[in-house]
């Protein structure tokens, strides 16, 4: 078996037919994952007990002739700001460096009762605040096509594991672009679903009104099953969706022919030709199929990043006042009072992004300020969503770049943070409206680096949108 390859269909193939057992595939799940990790630094930690004892039950099932579940035996990474019971969660920072959480978070519940097996928690920016992985306080993780560059972020050792095999599938979280940009640097699919879709319990909080966890993975048909495994209501969290949830991976074969697209010219306009000539290519190949493609304009994207880094520092600062040696995480040992206690352990706990955010939220939230700066960005993200709503009046979906340059070299960016927050362009518009929006891999740029090309539906048309990627799959849009 080449493990490194394996789709969700081929596992479960391979458990029925009996060519190995869910317990012999997650031995040689953690043993390849645990050889090949030194190369990438995409896992934090390891949940080798975990995995067995999921797999033993998936073993259970097969020998009594039960169903095993969407996800039966599958060797899934999880983002380490997912709190996973009993298993270390740090959010890749300091703070949380010794953090076992007493419980599950939904979704996690949820792809381990559809038979999922968890290998381990994937590396990202710390507290999932970054685009390239280099602000996780256990060291950056390297982008597995190319091992100088980056993976992006924040989830790059969730892309990174599906990207080098090291996983089947993982989950990560996205609030600007976290999903979606790493997969396009990696070159695997990644989706943000609809705020709402799925779950929050259980996501240690870093922007509320804009977290969403999602699904990476190597065909588009893998994350439409993980993301209806872990899908729907929660009471839980009040903002969890009482939508149905279809069942995306049945609909994936209807025909694409007739759907509109439409491109915002203001996603492409300065585009460099290595990514705009890729998407342009995707495009031809959607037209073929028969889709019909227009040309649209999202006439406020130019205040999406002003916006969203008013809007995101703002509810960091509230999320993460909790933190402060008193209740989770590392305390400080050099104070002698409580609010040196305090000081103390978020000054030692905190890396610089992270600092930087809550300064900045403070800011902004502050007397004086908060009219100018909040109120304006709240009212700002209104006109953001209203363009998406009236785009929408007119087409299907949209189609874009994810990511205005390829990965990029460790260390080319990180003292430049315009730059890298320059980065999120074109995804963190889909985030402030809360719309579904998915990375598809379209090819790569001369010097072989992946490109992702994105599309972005209304509220809920998750369907349309994996239907549109699956069959561009199916059309070889990914070596176009
Ligand atoms: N790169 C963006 C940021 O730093 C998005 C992060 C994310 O989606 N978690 O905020």
């Amino acid at each position: 078996m080449n493990i490194a390859k394996l789709t969700i269909p081929e596992v479960q193939d391979g458990l029925r037919r009996k060519q190995f057992t869910a317990v012999e595939l997650t031995t040689e799940a953690l043993r390849f994952a645990q050889a090949e990790n030194p190369k990438t630094n995409a896992y934090l930690t390891f949940s080798d007990e975990r995995a067995l004892a999921a797999a033993a039950r998936v073993d259970a099932k097969l020998a009594a002739g039960e169903q095993i579940g969407s996800l039966g035996g599958v060797p899934i990474a999880v983002k380490d700001v997912i709190v996973t019971k009993d298993v270390k969660t740090t959010c890749a920072s300091k703070i949380l460096s010794n953090y076992i959480p007493p419980y599950d978070a939904t979704a996690v519940e949820r792809l381990e009762a559809a038979g999922g097996i968890i290998l381990g928690k994937a590396n990202c920016d710390e507290f999932a605040m970054g685009s390239s992985n280099e602000n996780s306080a256990f060291g950056p993780v390297r982008n597995p096509v190319a091992l100088d560059r980056v993976p992006g972020g924040s989830s790059g050792g969730s892309a990174a594991v599906v990207a080098q095999g090291t996983a089947v599938v993982s989950l990560g979280s996205d609030t600007g672009g976290s999903i979606r940009q790493p997969a396009s640097f990696c070159g695997c699919v990644g989706v943000t679903p609809t705020y709402g879709r799925v779950s929050r319990y259980g996501l240690v909080a870093f922007a509320s009104s804009l977290d969403h966890i999602g699904p990476f993975s190597r065909t588009v048909a893998d994350s439409a099953t993980l993301l209806g495994a872990i899908a729907g209501r929660d009471e839980r969290d009040a903002t969890s969706a009482r939508h149905p949830v279809p069942d995306y991976a049945a609909l994936l074969g209807d025909s694409v022919k007739g759907l509109k697209l439409g491109l915002p010219k203001e996603y492409f306009a300065g585009l460099a030709p290595e990514t705009g000539d890729r998407i342009m290519a995707g495009v031809e190949i959607l037209k073929q199929l028969g889709c019909e493609v227009t040309e649209v304009s999202l006439p406020h994207t130019e205040y999406a990043i002003a916006t969203y880094y008013i809007i995101c520092t703002a509810e960091v600062s509230a999320n993460l006042s909790r933190f402060d040696g008193a209740r989770y995480g590392v305390r400080s040992s050099k104070s002698d009072t409580l609010s040196d206690m305090y000081k103390n352990s978020r000054g030692e706990g905190f890396g610089t992004e992270v600092k930087r955010r809550i300064m900045l939220g403070s800011y902004v939230l502050s007397h004086g300020y908060y009219d100018a700066f909040y109120l304006k960005a709240q009212k700002v993200r209104n006109l953001l969503t209203q363009d998406f709503t009236k785009a929408f009046e007119q087409v299907d979906a949209l189609i874009t770049p994810v990511s205005p340059f390829p990965a990029f070299k460790i260390g080319e960016k990180v003292n430049d943070p315009i730059q890298m927050y320059l980065s999120d362009i074109y995804t963190i518009t889909g985030d402030l409206a809360g719309i579904p929006c998915m990375s598809v891999p379209c090819g790569t740029t001369p010097d072989g680096l992946p490109v992702g090309m994105q599309i972005l539906t209304k509220h809920f048309a998750e369907d349309v949108m994996f239907r549109l990627a699956h069959q561009y799959e199916k059309a070889g849009g990914f070596t176009a």
